[in-house]
């Protein structure tokens, strides 16, 4: 089960003794193992040679900073052949050989930094009692990442611009972990197709409409799957969209503009009859004429436009 202890591992250290001042909490701590085991051979050892002290940072205690000062010892090793004479014995679950900070102090720095990342990382490690440069946080997220480097299995492979229309890369991401990678430094199939066969075990890769990491994919390694990536995917559905409702909108100004056209020639037809029947009809309107057939049947009055 894990438990939250107020050492990062009591069955490794023992504490001494509490040091508290205004901005600073001392544990002093001692190492409780009896024959520790040599570093080199993994042979254990009681020969004790001498003693030394490590400070070292630890998580604060309400935004107060901890020390952890360490006595340790050094021993010689018994194994006469190792070439490993005289070590210092090791903390692993503690602190990392020649650290500066717990191993628990790391990783909460680790996760400040993956979370919010340098600058801000810094701010927000400062307000809780963490002092830390952003420089320094960004170190810990690459060493982490270098830490954790296995070869995955869903990887996504698409290209970036070291300079636009002229020099294009690739980049590597880790689908599971949501990290980059490796950045190859071109976006040719035989280079992928390198990389896919110094790094076995990838099952899927998700990648752009490109033929060429289709090639490098297939000659890297042709048992992976090849799937197109959402973004592609959700690239070629907005172009189809935009393809279709372009060819309605056209399709519709075009049956706007017959319409248009066919109401103009019902007008023409209209006034041209109107026309005709104005000139046929205009001897009958004259005042001598419709005196002299003012018996005849008159026309009705005729609405010139
Ligand atoms: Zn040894």
């Amino acid at each position: 089960m894990n438990t939250v202890t107020l050492l990062a591992d009591p069955e490794a250290i023992r504490l001494d003794c509490i040091h508290p001042s205004l901005e600073t909490i001392t544990l002093v701590v001692q190492t409780a193992a009896a024959r520790p085991m040599c570093p080199r051979c993994q042979r254990r050892s009681s020969r004790a040679h001498s003693r030394c002290v490590r400070r070292v940072a630890d998580l604060p205690w309400h935004g107060v900073s901890v020390k952890l000062e360490l006595h340790m010892r050094r021993f010689r090793c018994q194994n006469s052949l190792c070439t490993q004479r005289i070590f210092c014995e090791r903390l692993p679950r503690v602190v990392a050989h020649y650290a500066r900070k717990t191993v628990r102090l790391n990783a909460a720095l680790e996760l400040i930094g993956f979370a919010v990342g340098g600058e801000a990382g810094a701010r927000l490690a400062r307000e809780l009692g963490l002092t830390v440069s952003p420089d320094t946080l960004l170190r810990r997220l690459r060493q982490a990442s270098q830490k954790e480097s296995t070869t995955p299995s869903v990887i996504g492979v698409d290209d970036f611009a070291f300079r636009r229309g002229r020099r294009y890369g690739t980049l590597l991401v880790d689908l599971e972990r949501r990290l980059p990678i490796d950045l190859l430094p071109d976006r040719e199939a035989s280079t992928l197709s390198a990389w896919l066969s110094a790094h076995p075990g990838i099952k899927i890769v998700t990648r752009d409409r490109s033929k060429t990491y289709a090639c490098g994919i297939t000659e890297g390694n042709s048992s992976t799957a090849q799937v197109a990536d959402r973004w592609h995917l959700l690239k070629n559905l907005r172009e189809a969209l935009e393809k279709l409702l372009k060819r309605q909108l056209q399709q519709k100004r075009y049956r706007s503009e017959q319409r248009s056209w066919a109401s103009i020639a019902e007008e023409t037809e209209a006034n041209s009859y109107l026309e005709r029947s104005r000139v046929r009809l205009l001897p009958h309107l004259l005042p001598g004429k419709s005196q002299r057939r003012s018996n005849s049947i008159r026309p009705p009055p005729l609405k010139l436009p």
